[in-house]
């Protein structure tokens, strides 16, 4: 079995080009990475440098121009038809006309389901990110950060291995988000799922990887590839130690560096 054959998502010059009327966009240049299974990664950089797009190219939303990318082994449209990924978006993106398990049951409800199984794993998903006792509420009546949960819950339904979250805790305080942070890393040890996660911001893509991916604009590429050193083990309060800023300190040179080459 090659490197490809093994890795989640396995990605060799990988490159993606918008064609619009203003002339071509570079969205994705030469990318290589390799993901295994069980890790936690975030993807890092500026507005436009391509993370939204290669979480897009996974999920076989939009298609490269060039190089090869493989999901489990697969192209990524037999691993879309396999469902091999949730994916979990910016705004929490729930149906305001569904309760909150009617909202998590809507994938279930796709790949039919029954109706016992259906019932068992909205409990089980709603548990895994404590909202247990809330299936019956709106979205509307739960705060920002459960909204949040309930799309997490959602994408965990149906049981991926692979969880592609693009900047979910983006529009949350920082309390919310320092709560939410421990919660899915949590989460993730619980499950043993593999996390491709967009991120601002340097503390929450630190405190949470396992690697971290340092992306820069024009064209949009990888400056930076970190395998973090942090213990597994992560209480808040390692944003203190000289391990964790030492890494947030290198993600920082990466993101200056990568702006540097702008003329
Ligand atoms: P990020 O998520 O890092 O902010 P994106 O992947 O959204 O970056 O975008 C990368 C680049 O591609 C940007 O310059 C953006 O304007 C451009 N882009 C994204 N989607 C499209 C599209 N559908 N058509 C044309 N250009 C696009
Ligand atoms: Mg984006």
């Amino acid at each position: 079995m090659n490197a490809q054959d093994s890795s989640v998502v396995s990605a060799r010059n990988l490159c993606l080009t918008y064609e619009t009327s203003d002339g071509p966009v570079h969205a994705l240049s030469n990318v290589d990475l390799d993901i295994r299974k069980g890790e936690f990664v975030s993807f890092i950089g500026p507005s436009g440098c391509g993370k939204t797009t290669f979480l897009r190219v996974i999920a076989d939303l939009e298609k490269k121009s060039s190089g090869t990318i493989t999901v489990n082994g697969m192209t990524p449209e037999q691993a879309r038809e396999k469902r091999a990924y949730g994916y979990v978006f910016q705004a929490a993106a729930l149906y305001p006309w569904r309760t909150i398990e009617k909202n998590v049951a809507l994938p279930l409800e796709i790949m039919g389901f029954s109706a016992a199984e259906k019932k068992k794993r909205i409990e089980q998903t709603l548990d895994l990110v404590n909202l247990t006792g809330f299936g019956k509420k709106y979205p509307w009546q739960l705060s920002g950060g459960m909204q949040q949960r309930a799309s997490i819950a959602r994408a965990l339904a149906f049981d991926a291995d692979l969880l592609l979250m693009d900047e979910p805790f983006g529009a949350l305080d920082e309390i919310v988000r320092d709560h939410l942070n421990e919660q899915l890393l949590k989460l993730w040890k619980r499950t043993d799922k593999t996390i491709c996660f967009v991120t601002h911001s340097i503390p929450e893509a630190v405190y949470l990887s396992t690697k971290i991916v340092v992306m820069s604009p024009r064209p949009g590429r990888v400056t930076d590839i970190i395998d973090s050193p942090l213990p597994l083990e992560r209480p808040l309060d390692i944003r203190e130690t000289p391990e964790f800023l030492e890494v947030a300190h290198r993600v920082r040179e990466g993101l200056r560096s990568g702006h540097s080459d702008e003329a």
